[in-house]
């Protein structure tokens, strides 16, 4: 039995205070039937993590070398020093933005695992291979090189978000039909690559345009154990709507 997992990405948004609003009004309508978080800004992360009693938060990136010359960017043991115990990595925005490919976002699964910190690993298709077909495949080579190498019991605790590009931040979202068959797709290259323990515990979530009127659809769906939520996920109230909704 997997236990869902729904994340608020709020990406670069919210102040420290922000972030303290939100987390005093939300942490105290979760329930037991999913897990329930929200991934911060670096600068919000230590404030929100202490704050949190039920409410998981994690970090939008990391780096995977541990110190030295890399202006702006933060290590793993920067997060464990606070405590965090989630971390999202290759969300499509730093794929296409700053860089991230397979490779680095692979290393940094590495570095976060061993810190006993859960990686989010985002992958999904640009809205050129959805149209082209290419859906299917893009999803296996980015889970071939983003979990290489990893033991098939870290991989069953880690968490995989499917995000199809087409469908963030546009109001477009999948059908429950495209997210359940991506998800499914998913699940079954880690089988291919760890086995069936790690495929039947990994927790998979959507991600791209999720809301409350549209979340119980999602995760009525068998292989979709969650949501990676960005624009939802900012106000408290709607953030507290998709928490009554997964109830
Ligand atoms: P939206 O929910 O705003 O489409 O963003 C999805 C996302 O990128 C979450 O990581």
């Amino acid at each position: 039995m997997r236990k869902p997992i729904i994340v608020g990405n709020w990406k670069m948004n919210k102040t420290i205070a922000e972030a303290v609003e939100f987390i005093q009004a939300v942490d105290p309508v979760c329930h037991d039937h999913a897990t329930y978080g929200v991934a911060t800004s670096f600068l919000a992360l230590n404030e929100a993590n202490k704050l949190a009693k039920n409410l998981i938060v994690a970090a939008e990136n990391c780096h995977f070398e541990d110190s030295g010359a890399f202006t702006g960017e933060v290590s793993v043991p920067m997060l464990e020093e606070i405590g965090v115990k989630y971390c999202i990595i290759g969300h499509s925005e730093r794929r296409q933005m700053f860089g991230d490919t397979d490779e680095t976002v692979n290393k940094k699964a590495k570095r976060l695992i061993e810190a006993g910190i859960t990686p989010i690993v985002c992958i999904g298709e640009t809205e050129a291979q959805f149209d082209a077909k290419e859906t299917e495949k893009v999803i296996r080579d980015q889970l071939s090189g983003s979990l290489a190498g990893l033991c098939p019991k870290c991989v069953s605790n880690l968490v995989v978000a499917y995000e199809p590009i087409w469908a963030i931040g546009t109001g477009k979202s999948a059908t429950k039909e495209i997210a359940q068959n991506c998800c499914h797709i998913v699940r079954d290259q880690i089988r291919v690559m760890y086995g069936d323990e790690a495929a039947d515990k990994v927790r998979i979530q959507y991600g791209g345009s999720v809301k409350h009127g549209n979340i119980a659809e999602y995760m009525a769906m068998e292989d979709i154990d969650g949501a990676l939520i960005g624009g939802a996920s900012l106000k408290a109230d709607s953030f507290k709507e998709i928490i009554e909704k997964t109830k």
